[in-house]
């Protein structure tokens, strides 16, 4: 059953890039890609081109549902042609993902059978924080109606933008459909907040945030300070490292900053643990954060969008969970499962916003004036804007995953019934809603068929909603203090997998997870109080 798995995961694999190859949009007219930039324009030349269309154009395709590009494209039939082209991929032709998918779900669910589990989500997550499909359900099902609310509200103001550009030009007005939704969110977006990066860049800079923000943070909750070292060789030049020094003066272990872009780097952001800590074999851990800022030209400093920031603050959040372990046993310092490993995190994220910490960091690189409450409050706000979409599209995937798992191995359907499979499912999950289609559909969605995420597609907000819940408590405790600090290091991030994540988190919080401080984070919700801030909009 592992083997052939393994060799229907390659296969998943291979038919996605072929059938994103395959459906790419040949465009016969320059002026039906007006809104794309010069740039984008040639380069759809140039793809033409390698294809042998000279004298064409062609839109390429990226893995997710919705294309960038929808979101500058004036021209409403092609967007539509775009979006269709990207919804079929996998299905039918000779990169047919069907009988894939199926299979695949049958073999899980034999395989979960052999274990005695009713289906392969119940096999699975026994290993998580959530532990039961039914929990998972749950969860998602209290998400759902809220994302939703605030994404139908949302969709009744671009419907409004629609109207009135048509009244403006005397055309027929139509009705907002998912090829549409980037573009009119964009113009509303564009109308309702004015400023762009080159307005608050200059009070992030990156050293500043680092040590002002960051390591001050850590600083004032755990009482924990840095010392950089120039003596130790490191893999490249522009690496920083640092001991880490805890409260009562002993060394902690060591933290590595390599923040800069290079050609051979990995792309995205993420921690490692070099040395994982353990008593037993007296190792103390080597964290490091890997990020791809661009490198300023020399002699200019580095200045951060608030997303790098928050990234920073984030993987620190990791680095902290590997530096603060304090267990015999080193294959329990960092195991812990995917639904909790973004909690620590997540949660960490907070700091980039709090007025205190944002106080000591975000002021201007060259004047050193204080950045202005308004703009930052606009920073947050434009964050949020989308939240009811972004939510809405990964909670429908994430529920499409759960959907496909939790079948038993008589329901599992046929190759042929896949195409309606998706709707029913979502329908009967309550987030079915055309104009915001999941974030994969099941024949391309490779997190579940073709990569480690089955069944656990849902784990980026379970852990989220740990962490807004963790930062409500600290919020309601007096926020940034040692002995909220303190009492989270020891009991959660100092824990490893030495406790089952579950009890870790409730015996810290008070009980089990609750939604609401993620839906305020997340600006899903309207407080009765002033609104307290927001949430980044998902990025998986
Ligand atoms: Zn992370």
């Amino acid at each position: 059953m592992n083997k052939e798995l393994s060799s229907l995961t390659t296969k998943f694999r291979q038919n996605i890039l072929k059938a994103t190859k395959e459906s790419a949009v040949v465009v016969d007219d320059e002026h039906e890609l007006t809104g794309l930039s010069k740039q984008q324009i040639g380069a759809a030349a140039e793809a033409a081109k390698t294809r042998g269309l000279t004298g064409k154009w062609i839109v390429t395709l990226q893995n997710t549902t919705i294309q960038p590009p929808l979101e500058q494209m004036k021209n409403r039939s092609l967007r539509e042609r775009v979006f269709k082209a990207s919804v079929a991929r996998g299905q039918g032709g000779d990169a047919d993902n069907t009988a894939v998918a199926v299979r695949m779900a049958t073999v899980r669910a034999q395989k979960a059978a052999l274990f005695g589990a009713p289906n392969w989500a119940a096999y699975t997550l026994v290993e998580e924080t959530a532990g039961t499909p039914a929990a998972v359900n749950d969860m998602l099902g209290k998400l759902a109606p809220a994302a939703l609310k605030k994404a139908k509200k949302d969709a009744a103001d671009l419907q409004k933008l629609i109207d009135a550009e048509a009244k403006k030009k005397h055309t027929a007005s139509f009705k907002l459909a998912a090829w549409d939704w980037a573009f009119y969110e964009q113009q509303l977006r564009k109308q309702r907040f004015h400023f762009d990066d080159a307005d608050v860049k200059p009070y992030f800079e990156l050293n500043r945030v680092l040590q002002d923000g960051v390591f001050y943070a850590a600083g004032q909750l755990y009482g924990i300070s840095f010392k950089e070292r120039k003596d130790l060789p490191v893999y490249q030049e522009d690496v920083r490292v640092f001991d880490v020094i805890d409260a009562d003066g002993s060394n902690l272990g060591i933290f590595m900053a390599d923040y800069y872009k290079r050609d051979n780097k990995n792309g995205g952001a993420w921690m490692n643990t070099y040395v994982s800590q353990s008593d037993l074999l007296n190792h103390k851990p080597v964290a490091a954060n890997h990020l791809n800022i661009n490198k300023p030209a020399p002699g200019e400093p580095t200045l951060l969008t608030f997303e790098e920031v928050t990234t920073m603050f984030h993987e620190f959040g990791h680095a902290l969970h590997g530096l603060f372990s304090k267990v015999k046993y080193p294959q329990l310092s960092m195991s812990v499962p995917r639904d909790f490993v973004e909690y620590p995190s997540q949660f960490n994220e907070m700091w980039a916003r709090d007025p205190k910490v944002l106080a000591n960091f975000a002021k201007h690189h060259v004047t050193g004036v204080a950045m202005p409450k308004a703009l930052f409050d606009n920073v947050i706000a434009a964050q949020n804007f989308n939240s009811g979409y972004a939510t809405t599209e990964y909670l429908s995937a994430a529920m499409l995953d759960q959907s496909w798992h939790q079948l038993a191995l008589s329901d599992i359907p046929q190759a042929a019934q896949v195409a309606g499979f998706d709707d029913a499912a979502l329908e009967k999950a309550g987030i079915f809603y055309p104009p915001i289609p999941p974030r994969y559909h099941s024949t391309y969605f490779s997190h579940i068929f073709a990569g480690g995420y089955s069944a656990a597609y849902y784990a980026y907000i379970w852990s989220e909603v740990l962490a807004r819940d963790t930062g409500q408590w600290f919020t309601r405790h007096g926020g940034l203090t040692r002995e909220n600090g303190d009492k989270f290091r020891s009991e959660v991030l100092s824990r490893g997998r030495t406790r089952e994540p579950r009890v870790l988190f409730e015996e810290f919080y008070g009980g089990p997870p609750t939604i609401e401080p993620l839906l305020e984070y997340k600006g899903l919700s309207t407080p009765a109080a002033k609104h307290g801030g927001g949430g980044r909009t998902s990025t998986k």
